[in-house]
């Protein structure tokens, strides 16, 4: 097989794994005459400086021995299968960012004869890439669970990030949508490589010439509706794993159904706006101190599709606020909806230097169509619905935005110009 016929399969085959990138999509005019669009080719990503870039995202193989429900590529069906050699991935990451198409590879791979035999080949890539080819861009690679420890180690040492698809939320689901795949085999490597992590940034602290181990973190990723778990096992799970395992991301990809199977569930579409709430949710884990059980309950353990997560914990509990501006500490300023890292971090500082007026606040980026109905400033309120939770959602409905139930579109994924014309 060519490779270009090869990378047409193995590039769109990548394309349902969300955990660095954007998910596909087609554009059928390339009238512009300088390439096309494709579902499979270059994603997008994001550095820890928060530039874009651009990596070139395949599978090694799509040939896989496991037989998960709901993964196009599993073993029973009858798809076109081809698989790269490690030197033809990267002979085409070399080319394509010789030509300036990518700055970097993303490189997951279905299960082919074990996960050992998978990940050697896997790593094999990186090794010639950084070795050979003194290839300084960035790799993300994935890791098989079930692969021994010595071959994460030397995936960590030359990748920029490592990732352990955790698939589906709980042992059960994996039991039956996935039965080849065990939860351990996928916390081992996880727990593996978050202590990894922290060695070596410890050593690097002592001595900058010791070695970095996946100086990008590790990020994992989670089907989103092909299970009955709710949002709260989901997001305690997060939780969980930013806590004890010490991971950058976790990345939530919404079902979409691609095989007919009685085990998964019917859906008219993929859960987009599910997926949306959990990212935000996830963002309030993240940087807004706030914990799974906070967001949500046993008695209502699913996120609100009218507002969005920190709207809805704040209409929950009247009694946090109204919330002083020239008085709240951080945290507090934090949970205020409209208010957010950057205007929170904004009021502190400049509050050193004057009161705030609600013109400063404003300036200061705070989003007040939101935010008008949670504070006071000097002890003054914007809108006394305070006390009447009702009201209050209803003008958060209908004024302002605050129930946006719209999920952003996924960015889109490129081709790689002129190669599927
Ligand atoms: S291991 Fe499962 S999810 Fe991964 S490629 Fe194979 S069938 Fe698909």
């Amino acid at each position: 097989m060519e490779t270009l016929e090869k990378l047409q399969i193995l590039s769109g085959a990548a394309r349902y794994d969300a955990s660095c990138a954007s998910s596909g999509s087609r554009r059928q005019d390339a009238s512009c005459g300088t390439g096309n669009t494709s579902q499979g080719g270059i994603c997008h990503s994001w550095s820890d400086d928060g530039r874009c870039i651009s990596l070139l995202k395949i599978l090694l193989s799509n040939d896989c021995i496991y037989d998960c429900a709901y993964c196009v590529n599993r073993a029973t069906n009858p798809v076109p299968r081809a698989s790269f050699s490690a030197r033809e991935v990267v002979e085409l990451t070399m080319e394509f960012y010789r030509r300036n198409y990518i700055e970097g590879l993303f490189l997951s791979s279905a299960v082919m004869q074990s996960p050992d035999h998978t990940m050697e080949r896997m790593v094999g890539v990186a090794e010639l890439l950084r070795t050979e080819e003194r290839f300084g861009g960035y790799i993300h690679l994935k890791i098989i669970p079930g692969s021994s420890s010595a071959l994460v180690r030397k995936a960590g040492l030359y990748a920029d990030r490592i990732s352990v698809n955790i698939e589906l939320p709980s042992q059960e689901s994996l039991r039956r949508l996935a039965p080849q795949k065990h939860k351990q085999a996928i916390l081992e490597p996880m727990s593996l490589i978050g202590r990894q992590i922290q060695e070596s940034m410890l050593e690097r602290k002592a001595s900058r010439h010791a070695p970095r181990f996946a100086p990008a973190g590790q990020s994992t990723q989670m089907i989103i509706g092909a299970s009955p778990e709710s949002d709260l096992q989901i997001l305690r799970l997060s939780e969980g794993l930013y806590r004890k395992m010490h991971l950058k991301r976790v990345y939530y990809s919404a079902f979409v159904p691609v095989n007919a199977d009685n085990r998964l569930p019917v859906l008219a579409s993929p859960p987009l706006l599910r997926e949306h709430r959990l990212y935000q949710a996830d963002w309030l884990l993240r940087f807004y101190g706030f914990s799974a059980g906070e967001i949500l309950s046993d008695d209502a353990p699913n996120l609100d599709e009218t507002f969005d997560p920190k709207t809805s914990w704040a209409l929950r509990h009247p009694e946090f606020f109204p919330v002083e501006i020239n008085r709240a500490d951080y945290g507090t300023l934090l949970r205020v909806p409209g208010i957010g890292v950057t205007s929170a971090r904004r009021i502190v500082a400049a509050r050193r230097f004057s009161v705030i007026t609600p013109e400063g606040l404003k300036r200061i980026g705070v989003v007040m169509k939101r935010a008008k109905y949670f504070i006071t400033c000097s002890g003054r309120p914007f809108e006394k619905t305070g006390r009447q939770p009702e009201l209050l959602r209803s003008r958060l409905l209908i004024g302002d935005g605050a129930g946006e139930s719209i999920p952003e579109p996924p960015p889109k994924q490129l081709s790689l110009p002129g190669l599927f014309a």
